[in-house]
């Protein structure tokens, strides 16, 4: 097997055992493994690191996949691996819906596979992993045999892997327009055309906190996407909700949502830019009880940080300005690039320029079937606050 050895000094990233190597951490490479290939990572001095798959065409040259030297990578491993990831989902309470494997936190880089109850969604995102989907959908069929499983591989990082973005079916064809239940409502997921996997499963447990502050409020939510924050804010008691979200189907589907919950007199929505419509009622004085913003990743590369900590603080203001003395900001961000403290440290800007107080009531990350890993910065992306505006 092809061995990979690293460079003497190695990054604090590797220390910490994050599964990524890149190109330029490594020193040399003694044989020819092909591109997806399984090879065996080594320190300069020739202590045994782990198993990975490598690609020499991605600036990632190598993905771990295991630490255990005699562990063979094989159709049984990713049996194994996804049984584990299984297990540990039902033991914190999953049963439907979940986020089955998170990637690098299920030690399974540059995989992500989705559970709708009955229905699966997958990604793989790398080459190497790529290359294993067969293995993975055997896998699937075994341990749940599914009623379908969709291939949401339409994704630009697999560009840089040398793959195309593709999407389709892993099973037989079946109806990509389901119903899943959450909370106890239910909730339509466009499994082929929704964003991403077709549903936000990450905040799932998120939803559940806005349960007492909205009863009998007034809600405004933008980036709404479906409705799913909406949706649960008219089923916990609001008086009234609005949702905004700039993609028309977004919006379509969301009032089918209402619908499908008996909410449609509750729920209400809009088509239309929230960075505009924030600023214009802001400034016309409008308010609300209860203020819900989950925006889309302001930036996806380190450069840009600052354009994003500048795109939060502005909605934060906006958001802040129009809720009533006392009511509750909900809000998220769903980049590991600004980190925890950050986001907060952004709020409170917000807060000084919109001279609001703010009180905490909870600060949570992503769901718990996405799990987190200590200094493994790509595992911890998602920030939910909810802070009562004084
Ligand atoms: N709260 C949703 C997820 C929101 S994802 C849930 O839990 O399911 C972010 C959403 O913001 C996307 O639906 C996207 O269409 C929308 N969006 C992006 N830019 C926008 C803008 N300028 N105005 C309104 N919506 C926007």
């Amino acid at each position: 097997m092809t061995k990979v050895y690293l460079k003497k000094k190695i990054s604090r990233r590797i220390e910490n055992g994050h599964p990524w190597i890149f190109g330029n951490e490594v020193n040399t490479v003694d044989g020819d493994a092909a591109g997806g290939e399984t090879v065996e990572v080594y320190t300069h001095d020739k202590k045994f690191v782990g198993k990975g798959y490598i690609n020499p065409q991605s600036q990632i040259l190598v993905r771990l996949l295991t630490r255990d030297k005699s562990e063979v990578i094989d159709e049984e491993f990713f049996l194994r691996r996804l049984q584990e990831a299984w297990d540990y989902r039902q033991r914190l309470g999953y049963v439907e819906n979940c986020r089955l494997i998170f990637g690098e936190a299920d030690f399974m880089p540059a995989l992500i596979i989705d559970k709708f109850n009955d229905h699966f969604v997958l990604q793989t995102l790398a080459l190497g992993m790529d290359k294993w989907k067969p293995a993975i959908v055997k896998a699937l069929e075994k341990i749940f045999s599914p009623k379908g499983i969709y291939e949401r591989n339409d994704v630009p990082v697999r560009e840089l892997e040398g793959m195309p973005q593709q999407k389709g079916f892993l099973s037989a064809p079946f109806d990509t327009q389901i119903i899943i239940r959450e909370n106890g409502l239910q909730m339509h997921v466009d499994l082929e055309n929704g964003q991403k996997t077709g549903y936000f499963l990450d905040q799932q447990d998120n939803r559940r906190a806005i349960q007492h502050i909205v009863k009998g409020a007034d809600v405004l939510g933008a980036f709404c996407y479906t409705g799913s924050f909406e949706t649960h804010a008219g089923w916990y008691g609001a008086k009234s909700v609005l949702g905004l979200d700039i993609s028309e189907n977004a919006v379509a589907q969301a009032r089918r949502n209402a619908a499908l919950n008996g909410l449609e007199n509750i729920c209400r929505y809009e088509a239309v830019n929230a960075f505009d419509v924030l600023k214009q009622w802001s400034k016309e004085g409008r308010q609300y009880d209860v203020v819900m913003l989950d925006p889309p990743a302001f930036t996806k590369s380190r450069e840009t940080i600052q354009k994003a900590i500048t795109g939060y603080k502005e909605i934060n203001l906006r958001g802040m300005k129009l809720v009533k003395k006392g009511g509750f900001l909900v809000t998220s961000s769903c980049t590991n690039l600004v980190q925890p403290e950050l986001f907060l440290e952004t709020i409170q800007m917000a807060a000084k320029d919109a001279r609001r107080r703010l009180r905490q009531v909870t600060f949570q990350a992503q769901a718990s079937d996405h799990p987190i890993i200590e200094g493994w910065e790509n595992t911890n992306y998602l920030k939910f606050l909810i802070v009562q505006v004084l």
